[in-house]
């Protein structure tokens, strides 16, 4: 009967479907899928898993003349890199007024970290530890996106990294999977909000689906081989909370997963994601991830395009593979007709879903760039965001905050500039309207203090080099002086100043995608640049820029204050000024741990004792798991900031050490703040398993609480531990918990902790 309905009844039918409000449940469209469906040719069919660049068409349709060609042929099922609401009317309107079937686009974008108005970089955000505000980023980001035309987003980008190497550490959430899942969780929830069928909510793309993160020798796009003990248990658990959280769209990784691609790998895509945990959203593969299973040597065009989709990838960014091969891939019996449909009928759900079918215009109201993008609030927001994004790494002799007067010298290759505060992947940013540090220095401190600058350096002494990170609408302004020069003219304004904040460290792109970097400290010619100023006895304030954990040992042992800064985002200059002057107290801790050097990586916390463990506070013995030339011990540890507060930890209290079954465990910690200064703190909790079936780590995050304490304060911190939080994947790879010993650990990081031993038995 279906299969006779008309256009006309159809539309009919999508119709009457408006009034009843949406709810996500799955399934909930299948009627109406089922009669789309059923007026669906093949070659419609396999046009909706096709999600071609736009490039932001930024002439008109004209210009664009191939892809739109297609869109009125029903081969496109979304777009991606276009932006505004009229521009995307334009398109979307071709899709439902010139197309057979009227089937409307989706609109996808990488809004990372904010839209217009730019948050700190994913890995800053994670440093704030606080889930209202990443939330909040993204609430913002999809705000914004949405009064652009935008219907999806390509974020968050919830991959463990262990290796700073790696630039694209700089957007995920850090090292940590539990910090990672809620972190993952509190993106969903900023993304979609409880109801996707609104026009100011984004549909969310977790990724990248698997391990990405895990590269060799954090090469980008490098192979990763791993134990499906550590995918269960600390790359994957970002992604099974966006799961559970909803997320409509997750997208498959470059890199292979057990030696097979994971846009080609069925296990991962199906019987993890499908069978095991029960997503059912849809899955696009990365840039030409499809076809790039060639090169991985997988077959031809015809044969990965029926890879993919056999193994669970329902849309095609961008190869074209699996549109345009797929149908004969059907006749030489590569793929079947029924998962063609069913990735078919993905996308379409995820329209529905998004409401697209009842209001395909949604999103392309153009009053709504003046109420929502870039507006005042939101830039306030992004500035206090950033603010607590920062970490504090050292302050001796209470050098910060800076006082509101005398002479500031402001030194470095990057300290005037502004395209170079948004950090990587801020696509729809005018970076032009971003905060530079000078001009934050001078908003904040107003007449209160004369604030001088100088370049000193250039980013790299290598021109090449130099050029290489000098892209993408961030200039670094090279300046052709010889070094020396650059040097005498900072030396100069130093000499005049009664503080130097020199602010040195990574340029913009030096992180992100395919930046990745053998040398992760701080350019030699900066570093000169730095023993300089500090030869000159002036106190030093080190502001750091950085996509990535860094290795500063030299830094941290001669400068008196270091802020790592990360990228702030667009308000990055005000927010840091606001914090050097201590307008905000830093609360910011590691999300990732810093190595002393590069050899130590990867280095992480949680990791395994081995049979050979270096005993607690000692360097080397022989025999024992460790390195001639350096300790074990990472310069900062994972959940380390400081604060110009100072906390005071009482003991660490339990309410019992011997508990059964699914009996509860308090433990409580009474944190004094000792200074004058109201600040906040991160408080952390970590569970070490002593005996289990199969090797454990010395610790792991399971809690965390960020509470603001005024000056004088003493707080109750009390968490409460149930079986659940003692559970870990199994070699079966089952989730049990396993009864016996546990210590239990309270601290300010992963290193500083007091620990109460608790036994667990089963009944
Ligand atoms: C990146 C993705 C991104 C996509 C679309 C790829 O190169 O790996 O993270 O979403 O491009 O821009």
């Amino acid at each position: 009967m279906k299969k006779n309905l008309t256009i006309l009844s159809l539309c009919i039918l999508i119709l009457s479907c408006t009034d009843q409000k949406k709810s996500t449940s799955e399934n909930s469209y299948d009627a109406e899928i089922d009669s789309l469906m059923s007026l669906m040719s093949l070659e419609e069919k396999l046009g909706q898993l096709n999600l071609p660049a736009a490039g932001d068409i930024n002439t008109g349709l004209a210009q664009s003349t191939g892809i739109v060609a297609k869109i009125k042929e029903g081969k496109v099922g979304g777009l991606f890199n276009i932006k505004t609401a009229e521009k995307i009317r334009a398109i979307q309107k071709v899709a439902v007024e010139e197309s057979r079937l009227k089937i409307p686009l989706l609109f996808g974008m990488d809004v990372i970290h904010g839209y217009k108005t730019v948050f700190p970089i994913p890995l800053a955000l994670s440093c704030s530890w606080d889930m209202k505000l990443i939330e909040q980023s993204a609430r913002v980001a999809a705000q914004e996106a949405s009064a652009d035309g935008i219907s999806w987003t390509f974020s968050p980008m919830v991959d463990i990294a262990r290796d700073p190497r790696w630039g694209r550490i700089a957007e995920g959430a850090g090292e940590d999977a539990f910090l990672g899942s809620e972190i993952a969780k509190a993106m969903v929830r900023g993304y979609q909000g409880d109801d996707l069928t609104a026009a100011n909510t984004l549909m969310a793309c977790a990724k990248h689906f698997a391990l990405y993160g895990a590269a060799e020798a954090g090469r980008d796009y490098g192979t990763v081989d791993m134990s499906r003990q550590r995918m269960y248990n600390d790359y994957f658990p970002p992604f099974k909370a966006a799961v559970d959280a909803g997320v409509g769209s997750l997208m498959a990784s470059f890199n292979e997963v057990d030696g097979i691609p994971a846009t080609g790998n069925r296990w991962l895509m199906t019987e993890v994601l499908r069978d095991q945990w029960a997503f059912n959203g849809f899955v696009v593969s990365d840039y030409t991830g499809v076809t790039e299973m060639i090169e991985h040597g997988m077959g031809d065009t015809l044969e990965v395009a029926a890879l993919a989709l056999n193994a669970g990838i329902d849309m095609d960014m961008v190869s074209d593979a699996m549109p345009s091969k797929l149908a004969e891939s059907l006749e030489k019996n590569m793929t079947t007709r029924q998962a063609i449909d069913q990735a078919c009928r993905r996308i379409l759900e995820a329209k529905f879903r998004l409401g697209l079918f009842d209001d395909p215009y949604k999103y392309c109201d153009p009053e709504r760039k003046q109420t929502d993008i870039f507006t005042d609030e939101n830039r306030a927001i992004a500035r206090s965001t950033a603010a607590q994004s920062f970490v504090l790494l050292k302050n001796d002799k209470n050098t910060l905050p800076l006082a509101k007067k005398g002479t500031i010298g402001v030194i470095g290759p990057l300290a005037n500039n502004r395209e170079n505060m948004v950090g990587s992947w801020s696509v729809a940013a005018d970076f032009k309207q971003a905060v530079s540090l000078v001009d934050g220095l001078k908003n904040v401190a107003g007449d209160d203090a004369n604030i001088l600058y100088a370049k000193g350096a250039n980013v790299y002494s290598d021109e090449p080099l130099e050029k290489r990170v000098s892209i993408f609408g961030k200039p670094t302004y090279r300046d052709n002086r010889s070094e020396s020069e650059l040097l005498n003219e900072a030396l100069a304004i130093a000499r005049r100043s009664d503080v130097i904040v020199a602010a040195l460290g990574e340029a913009s792109e030096m992180s992100g995608e395919s930046s990745s970097r053998t040398d992760i400290q701080i350019p030699k010619t900066q570093q000169r640049l730095l023993k300089e100023l500090l030869k000159t006895g002036k106190p030093v304030v080190l502001v750091l820029y950085a996509g990535r954990p860094m290795a500063l040992k030299w830094e941290s042992e001669n400068v008196p204050a270091i802020l790592n800064a990360w990228f702030g985002g667009t308000e990055a200059g005000n927010a840091i000024a606001d914090v050097l002057f201590g307008e905000i107290n830093p609360s910011g801790k590691l999300s990732t741990t810093f190595p002393q050097n590069i050899g130590q990586i990867p280095i992480f916390y949680n990791y395994k004792n081995t049979g050979r463990p270096l005993p607690e506070g000692k360097w080397f013995q022989k025999f024992k798991s460790n390195y001639l030339d350096v300790s074990n011990d990472p310069l900062y540890p994972f959940g380390f900031g400081l604060s110009y507060s100072h906390f005071e930890y009482g003991s660490i209290d339990a309410n019992t050490t011997s508990l059964k079954g699914d009996q509860e465990l308090t433990i409580s910690i009474d944190i004094t703040n000792t200074s004058e200064i109201a600040g906040k703190e991160v408080i952390q909790l970590y569970i070490r398993d002593m005996v289990g079936s199969v090797t454990r780590p010395v610790k792991e995050l399971k809690g965390f609480q960020k509470v603001a304490i005024d000056a004088g304060e003493t707080k109750k911190i009390q968490f409460e531990i149930t079986t659940e939080d003692l559970k870990f994947y199994n070699y079966d790879l089952d989730y049990v918990w396993e009864p016996g010993e546990f210590e239990i650990m309270i601290g300010s990081n992963s290193r500083d902790v007091q620990t109460v031993s608790v036994n667990w038995s089963a009944e």
